[in-house]
């Protein structure tokens, strides 16, 4: 079992210890409903057949049909997407929206491939999950790699199995699309706004002054950078940026949407005129007063969490699991405060949401429309978790945990188990 999965199990063990589930409801839960796992060839621009593996890992469905990101990233195995895949149960239930939780992805280096061959890998993954998904049945979306286009492609390829009449109608098959191609506005900015509802509502508990706020952000895709220029207009000064090219700082202040336009030209940070480079001890060691973790898994362990300095007063988690069993552990030692992931990284999933509501119902929603209902469920995202911290002692990751397995524990009642 790899580390995450292990984080996942561990996690969800402590909080069905602590608010003791009950041991029917607790077997169902600890292990994936589906797991599918495709190795599929796709013919290369030079002619040569490579082949790929791609995962679908479906958790649960019993709140609402399946849903969760795809990514094309290196590490992606089994055991990640079952992590990721269950966190995505775990983020539905606690913003109140009626999706159950799966993931997959394609174990591959995006880099390495042509556009065209990223077409052909998207369409013939597509393809092959088949009845696999659907838009009432699992509803991938965008993640770590993937983006609007590469949902386009999967619309585009599943919509030309199926029988002519039945096309319009299925265009919620996955969410994050391009706009023009029924997506939402607001939905590329989602994740990002999320994290930046969850900072406010913070801030506001702990009375800290935004304005005055420092923060460093690793990653800078679409999560880092929809955070970080989203933070510009409270004033917050962002000091320090990671992604993989590198780290730099500037204590004056980088502005987000400068490193945002370097990115978008160059593929990542490194060399940014406008900043310093630093080495990863040291951009973890970064005196700010936020951390927003927004790249991958397992970055605040046992051997990096204690470098946090001790200015540092929040972890707003944008990725999902960037901190360990450990890392919790110490994070609470240090008194620093944790937004987790399946809380401060739901915007995306709750817009998405949004999406398939619009497509379902022939409907295009204005931008204030989309940011003011994603503002209220983010928030009462929070409320429920602060008052699951303070009503059973425990840590914000375990109460998150708590008010998703109340809420699956009162259906699963209710409904029973068949036969
Ligand atoms: N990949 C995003 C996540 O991890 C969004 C999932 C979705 O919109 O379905 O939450």
């Amino acid at each position: 079992m790899s580390n995450v999965y292990q984080t996942v199990v561990r996690q969800f063990d402590r909080a069905a210890d602590r608010m003791g589930l009950d041991a029917s409801i607790r077997k169902i839960l600890a292990e994936p409903m589906n797991e599918v796992v495709i190795h599929f060839p796709v013919k290369m621009d030079d002619g040569r057949i490579e082949m790929f593996s791609g995962y679908r890992v479906q958790h649960n469905d019993v709140l609402g049909p399946f849903k969760g990101g795809l990514r094309f990233h290196p590490s992606v195995d089994i055991d990640e997407v079952r992590a990721l895949a269950t966190w995505m149960t775990w983020k539905s239930a606690i913003v109140d929206i009626p999706f159950g939780g799966a993931k997959g992805g394609i174990q591959c280096d995006p880099i390495l491939y042509s556009d065209q061959e990223l077409e052909h890998i998207t369409r013939r993954f597509a393809f092959s999950l088949g009845a696999n998904i659907g838009p009432e049945y699992d509803i991938p979306a965008p993640d770590v790699n993937t983006n609007a286009q590469t949902m386009a492609w999967i619309l585009d390829t599943y919509l030309s199995t199926l029988p002519p009449g039945e096309r319009h109608r299925s265009v919620h098959v996955v969410t994050g699309k391009p706009v023009e191609a029924g997506g939402s506005l607001g939905r590329d900015k989602a994740t990002g706004q999320g994290v930046v509802f969850c900072i406010e509502r913070w801030a506001q508990d702990r009375t800290v002054d935004l304005s005055k706020a420092t923060y460093f952000v690793q990653g800078f895709g679409n999560v880092g950078s929809w955070t970080a220029k989203l933070l510009k207009p409270f004033g917050a000064s962002l000091v320090a940026v990671e992604d993989h090219t590198g780290a730099i700082a500037n204590a004056d202040g980088i502005d987000p949407e400068e490193l945002a336009a370097y990115v978008e030209e160059t593929c990542g940070i490194a060399g940014f005129p406008k900043a310093a480079p630093i080495d990863h001890e040291s951009f973890l060691r970064t005196k700010a007063d936020m951390f927003i973790p927004a790249a991958l898994e397992n970055q605040l362990t046992a051997e990096t969490a204690p470098w946090l300095d001790a200015r540092v007063k929040v972890v707003a988690e944008g990725a999902n699991g960037p901190t360990d069993l450990d890392g919790d552990r110490i994070l609470g030692e240090k008194g620093i405060d944790l937004l987790p992931d399946i809380l401060c990284n739901a915007g995306g999933v709750v817009v998405s949401y949004f999406e398939w509501l619009q497509n379902k119902r022939s409907e295009f929603w204005d931008l204030e429309e989309v940011d003011g209902k994603l503002r209220k469920r983010i928030m009462g995202g929070y409320d429920r978790v602060r008052e699951a911290a303070d009503e059973y002692d425990v840590n914000w990751r375990t109460a998150a945990y708590i008010v998703a397995l109340k809420r699956l524990a009162r259906l699963y009642k209710r409904r029973g188990i068949f036969p």
